[in-house]
C-alpha cells in the first residue's frame, strides 16, 4: 500500500492528471456544437475497449482519463449541445458546471450539518428561494434527491405516513399490513415513475382509481370521485407527452375540504410557476400538500438533482424516519432528515449556484424562452404539412405524418441525421415524434434547422 499511496499522492500533487481532465473537458465543449447529436456507429463500437477484467495492477491515470476521451467522450449524448430534443433533459447552465467541479474536488457528504457545513448552507438557501419563487408556504421544506422518481417517492411517504397517522395508525411502528385502507387516486396519464413510487409503497395497480382526462391529457375535473380524508390524490404538472397541466384549483379545492393528500409530479412542469408568461398554467398548485420537481430539467442544472417539497416538515421527516446512536443532529440544516439516504453528495450546491447564476429574471426568461421555441417548431412544421396531436402549452411538441409507419420512418431519420436527437412515444394510440424544449442554448435559429431537417426527412418518404 505503501507505493500506491505514493503515487496517488504525488498524483494529487503534481495535479496534471487535473490540467489532462482540464484539458479533454474543454475539448469536450469546444466541440460539442459540431459533433452528431447521438454517437455514431463508430462511436458505439468503440466502447468495446472497455470490456476487460478488472486490472490486478493500478491503472495509471494518465491511461484512464485518456480512455475516457478518447472512447468515452464521442460515445456520449450531446445533450449539453443546443439542438437535442429527447424524453425531457434539460442543458446545464455553465456556472453550475463550474461550481459542480469545484465541489466534486470538496467530495461533501450532505447528509448532516456536522459532515458539511457548506452543503448545508446552500440547502437552506435553495430551501428559501424555491419557496419565493414557487410562492409557497413559509412551512414548505425541500428534501434534495437524484431526481423526481425519489422525489415522487418522499412525498407520497409523507402523505401516507400523515393520512394513516390521521386514523389513529403509526406506519412506522405498525407497518402495512392491518392498517386501515387508504385510497390512491391518479389520473390515466399519471408519469410511470408514479407507480414506481407506489409500488414501492405497497400499493399496486389494481388499487388505484383511475380519473379520465381531457383531449391534451389533463385531468377532468368533473370526473374526480368522492374523496376523503383516506385518499392520496397524484396530479401533474406537465405531462410527460403533451405538456398539460391538471385544473388544480378546482381539483385541490376539493381535496382540501376532503381531507385528502395532495401530491404533485411536477417534474418539469412546476417551473411554469417561475415565469409569468406560464404561471397561470399552475394556479391553485400551491394548495398541494407535496410537489416533486427537478432541476436537471427544465432549471438546466447538471445531473443529478430532484427536488421534494412538503408543506409539512413534520409529515416529511417522520416519514423518513432516521435515528441512531452516533447521529448528531444539530441547530442548523441536517439534510438526511428529509431525503431516504443517509449519505448524499451535495447536489444543493450546484441547486444554489444554477439559481443564482439565472437569477429569478433569468429563470423566468429561460422558461418563456422554451416555451416560445416549442410554439415555433409547432408552426413551422404545421406550415410543412405535419400534424401537430398536442395544444402546446409548454414545451412539449407531438408530431406526426400520416401514418404510424411514416411518423416512425421519419423519426429514425431524424435521429440519425446527427443534426438533433428527439425520441417518440405513443400519443392517443398512434406513435408520434416528441420533442421537448429543455435546454438554455437551444435558439430560434436552431429551431429553423430542425423544421429543415424534418422537412428533409419527410420528403425522402414521401415524394
Ligand atoms: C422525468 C419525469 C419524471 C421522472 O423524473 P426523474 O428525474 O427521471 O426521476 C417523473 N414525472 C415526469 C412528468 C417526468 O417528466
Amino acid at each position: 500500500m505503501k507505493d500506491l499511496r505514493r503515487r496517488m499522492m504525488n498524483a494529487l500533487g503534481s495535479k496534471e492528471l487535473f490540467e489532462q481532465a482540464k484539458n479533454y473537458s474543454y475539448h469536450y465543449m469546444d466541440n460539442v456544437q459540431e459533433r452528431d447529436v447521438f454517437p455514431d456507429m463508430e462511436a458505439l463500437e468503440g466502447l468495446k475497449i472497455f470490456d476487460t477484467p478488472l486490472n490486478k495492477e493500478p491503472l495509471g491515470s494518465d491511461r484512464i482519463l485518456s480512455l475516457l476521451h478518447e472512447y468515452g467522450s464521442p460515445a456520449t449524448v450531446a445533450q449539453t449541445g443546443r439542438r437535442y430534443f429527447g424524453f425531457v433533459n434539460g442543458g446545464a447552465v455553465p456556472a453550475a458546471v463550474g461550481a459542480k467541479w469545484l465541489s466534486d474536488v470538496w467530495d461533501q457528504n450532505a447528509g448532516l450539518y456536522v459532515i458539511s457545513p457548506i452543503s448545508s448552507k446552500l440547502e437552506s438557501v435553495s430551501e428559501k428561494w424555491l419557496k419565493e419563487l414557487f410562492g409557497f408556504d413559509e412551512s414548505t421544506c425541500i428534501g434534495l434527491v437524484g431526481g423526481t422518481s425519489t422525489a415522487t417517492l418522499c412525498g407520497l411517504a409523507a402523505g401516507r405516513y400523515q393520512l394513516l397517522k390521521n386514523a389513529g395508525w403509526d406506519v412506522n411502528m405498525d407497518g402495512l399490513a392491518g392498517a386501515p385502507k387508504i385510497r390512491v387516486v391518479i389520473g390515466e396519464h399519471a408519469h410511470s415513475t408514479v407507480y414506481k413510487a407506489l409500488s414501492l409503497l405497497g400499493f399496486g395497480k389494481n388499487q388505484l382509481e383511475y380519473v379520465p382526462v381531457d383531449d391534451n391529457g389533463a385531468m377532468l375535473a368533473d370526473s374526480l370521485p368522492e374523496l376523503d380524508e383516506r385518499t392520496l390524490l397524484i396530479l401533474q404538472a406537465g405531462n410527460v407527452n403533451s405538456g398539460a397541466f391538471d385544473p388544480f384549483e378546482e381539483i385541490c379545492d376539493k381535496a382540501k375540504k376532503s381531507g385528502a393528500w395532495v401530491h404533485v409530479d411536477g417534474a418539469f412542469g412546476l417551473w411554469a410557476r417561475a415565469a409569468k408568461s406560464t404561471f397561470d398554467l399552475t394556479i391553485g398548485v400551491e394548495k398541494a400538500d407535496s410537489w416533486s420537481v427537478d432541476a436537471h430539467k427544465t432549471l438546466n442544472a447538471p445531473y443529478d438533482c430532484g427536488i421534494v417539497l412538503c408543506k409539512h416538515p413534520d409529515s416529511l421527516i417522520k416519514s423518513m424516519q432516521m435515528s441512531g446512536d452516533y447521529i448528531i443532529l444539530s441547530e442548523e440544516r441536517d439534510g438526511m432528515l428529509y431525503t431516504p439516504e443517509m449519505s448524499r453528495r451535495g447536489r444543493g450546491i450546484e441547486l444554489w449556484a444554477t439559481m443564482a447564476a439565472l437569477g429569478s429574471d433569468g429563470i423566468d426568461k429561460m422558461v418563456t424562452s422554451l416555451c416560445e421555441n416549442a410554439s415555433l417548431l409547432g408552426e413551422l412544421l404545421s406550415e410543412n404539412g405535419f400534424e401537430i396531436c398536442n395544444d402546446i402549452v409548454f414545451n412539449q411538441v407531438l408530431i406526426r405524418y400520416k401514418d404510424n409507419e411514416t411518423t416512425l420512418k421519419i423519426l429514425k431519420s431524424v435521429q440519425e441525421s446527427g443534426v438533433l436527437w428527439c425520441g417518440g412515444s405513443k400519443w392517443k394510440g398512434d406513435d408520434v415524434i416528441r420533442v421537448s424544449v429543455c435546454s438554455w442554448m437551444t435558439t430560434p435559429e436552431d429551431i429553423a434547422l430542425v423544421a429543415e431537417e424534418f422537412k428533409r426527412a419527410k420528403q425522402i418518404f414521401c415524394k
